[in-house]
């Protein structure tokens, strides 16, 4: 058996990006961008007005109010689309409206609502004067010439996705087409005796095939492009002609087959066809799982198609096309985010791990309080397709955790999150954070020290946050840093090619939700010492010749860290046992985030 990482890492090695190709910009929804594009234009193109109103010199309108009007001449009228056929001349005004170029003369605009265009509007035709009741300053109301994009600016940066508002740039700047990545061809086949295709009358002892549409959506679901092969039956014959037809595509998905019985012969007919990846990988639902790549000859020229054969379970299969299918789908396309999007969750239910595999529960996640929790939605078969659709995430149960007890945190693969939604949240919930509180010299410090030194032993990258409630002396006088402070500056950010530092002022005192997205989210790992009211997990330190009480409710805790025994119902580890303390948090808080 090989583990989710080695297989995945097998399959990631077999698929490349896919080559460019150019398309209408509207059929680029989703794909990545192959090149750069550069504006080879002001947008906009013209100064203009952001609003319906007068073009005036913001000079004529000095001390105008309601009860002070400012006379102007309207020499003019312009409209978007059409140019100014006068300029502005002391004071006189051009009747402009949104988007219309700014006539010659004019440095600012005043809308209709600060004159007294509405009470002249009964004289009908066109107005020859116009009292303004608004001072104006110069640029009011103007849009200048390529304050949105200048021409010679990299305006969309090769790798990028396209997003609808992507497509509106390319459009804005006149593309009519765009160059992407290509979606892969991804050849689907159902295989199995029992199979009927859904527009079949289904007889005895037959079921109709699921999986050629979960996988079909699945695959558009992702980015590429499905080729339904239809059903291959449970022979060597069957088979090959089947796995013969998808041979010109990127990739290849079969389903079922794959596992001992006596008619799962798909990996019979790819040994001989090609190469086999692997045939079991320690996850459940999923063990029976094969890869490799089918050899095609293409004149003299050999083409190598990967081929994946998922379990023929329904939710084994979609369960492996999650952790196996979807990272290749994306690397053809060009994605660079490649891992599912994850949170941490407060697991709801106890979940047995019998055989040392990685369990991927389908839970429902909610989130209540600035915690997710994670609820097990019901039985848990691999036939039970149904615990699929009341899923929203699948929490990941480690091979090395023999049970996870409800309370416990667990990382949870979000199912309908974007990857780029895992890839920006730089929130609590993304890196695991844990807190030390405790009454003053209780050893916090000690134990992050510790802590922070034997996580870094286990290979962590270890982030450390500091509550200070009497304020802080970082800042040394005589510094430069300090100087820029001392001047007024609100913040000072020093940046070297190691280090970054960044001394801000606050209005309030941050809460761990907006720190963490300043710290980044780079790490395995955050201990926090303080923060006592926030809600990340929290352990405290307790220590007897002090005598104190707990500073928190037990509730609230996750562990004591302490040097006698307390009577309280919550996990109790000892001062100095650092590994301990230690493997409680990797337990809990980390799992296998690294
Ligand atoms: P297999 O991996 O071929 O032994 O199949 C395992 C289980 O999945 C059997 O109960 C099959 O009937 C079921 N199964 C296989 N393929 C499909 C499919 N395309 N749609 C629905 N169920 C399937
Ligand atoms: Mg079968």
């Amino acid at each position: 058996m090989i583990s989710v990482e080695e297989a995945l890492e097998k399959v990631l090695s077999y698929v490349g990006v896919l080559e460019p190709e150019r398309k209408p910009i509207l059929d680029c929804l989703g794909q990545v961008l192959a090149d750069d594009v550069y504006s080879t234009m002001d947008i906009p193109p013209l100064d203009n007005s952001a609003m319906d109103g007068y073009a005036l010199r913001a000079e004529d309108t000095r001390g105008a109010s309601e009860s002070t009007p400012r006379y102007l001449v309207v020499v003019g009228e312009v409209a978007a689309g059409s140019m100014p056929a006068k300029e502005v001349r002391p004071g006189t005004a051009i009747r402009i409206m949104t988007g219309a170029p700014l006539p010659e003369g004019a440095d600012a605009v005043v809308r209709f609502e600060d004159t007294d265009e509405d009470s002249r509007k009964s004289s009908r035709g066109k107005l020859s004067q116009i009292g303004i009741l608004y001072g104006a300053k110069r640029g009011l109301n103007i849009r200048r010439r390529g304050e949105d994009i200048a021409s010679g600016e990299l305006i969309l940066k090769k790798g990028k996705v396209l997003r609808p508002q992507e497509i509106g740039i390319l459009a804005s700047l006149g593309h009519s087409t765009a160059l992407v990545i290509r979606r892969p061809v991804v050849a689907i086949l159902a295989t199995g005796d029992e199979l009927v295709g859904v527009d079949q009358t289904l007889a005895t002892g037959k079921i109709y095939d699921s999986n050629t549409y979960t996988i079909a959506a699945e695959v558009s679901r992702y980015g590429g492009i499905p080729r339904i092969l239809g059903i291959g039956r449970d022979s060597v014959q069957s088979l090959n002609e089947k796995i013969g037809e998808g041979l010109d595509a990127d990739m290849l998905i079969t389903s079922g087959g794959v596992s001992r019985g006596d008619y799962d012969m798909v990996k019979d007919v790819l040994a001989e066809h090609g190469e086999i990846g692997f045939w079991t990988v320690c996850m459940k639902p999923g063990k029976p799982l094969a890869f490799g790549v089918i050899k095609k000859l293409e004149g003299r020229r050999g083409r190598k198609v990967p081929h994946l054969g998922l379990p023929g379970n329904p939710v084994s299969s979609m369960i492996t096309f999650e952790q196996f299918a979807r990272p290749a789908i994306l690397k053809m396309i060009g994605k660079k985010i490649l891992a599912k999007p994850c949170i941490q969750a407060v697991i709801r239910n106890d979940v047995v791990n019998t055989d040392g595999r990685r369990i991927f529960a389908r839970v429902t996640v909610t989130h209540c309080g600035g915690q997710y929790y994670a609820s097990v939605t019901g039985p848990q078969g691999s036939g039970i397709l149904t615990s699929m659709a009341k899923a929203n995430g699948l929490a990941v149960i480690p091979e090395s955790s023999k049970v996870v007890k409800a309370g416990d945190m667990v990382e949870v693969q979000m199912l309908d999150w974007g990857e780029e939604q895992g890839g920006v949240k730089t929130t609590v919930e993304s890196v695991p954070i844990v807190s030390i509180v405790g009454q003053s010299q209780s050893g916090k410090t000690v134990l992050m020290e510790q802590l922070i030194a034997e996580f870094k032993r286990r290979g962590y990258k270890v982030a450390a946050l500091k509550h200070s409630r009497g304020g802080m002396e970082i800042d040394r006088p005589g510094k430069d840093s300090w100087k820029l402070a001392q001047a007024g500056s609100d913040a000072v950010c020093v940046s070297s090619p190691d280090k970054l530092a960044l001394i801000k002022n606050l209005d309030h005192d941050l809460d761990i939700e907006e720190i963490m997205p300043i710290v980044g989210p780079e790490f395995d790992l955050v201990l926090a010492e303080g923060f006592r009211k926030s809600k990340i997990p929290k352990i405290e330190v307790h220590r007897k010749e002090l005598g104190y009480d707990l500073l928190c409710s037990p509730e609230e805790l996750s562990a004591v860290v302490t040097d006698e025994s307390l009577n309280m119902g919550i996990t109790q580890l000892s001062c100095g046992d650092t590994v301990a303390i230690a493997d409680f948090i990797e337990k809990n808080f980390v799992l296998n985030k690294r």
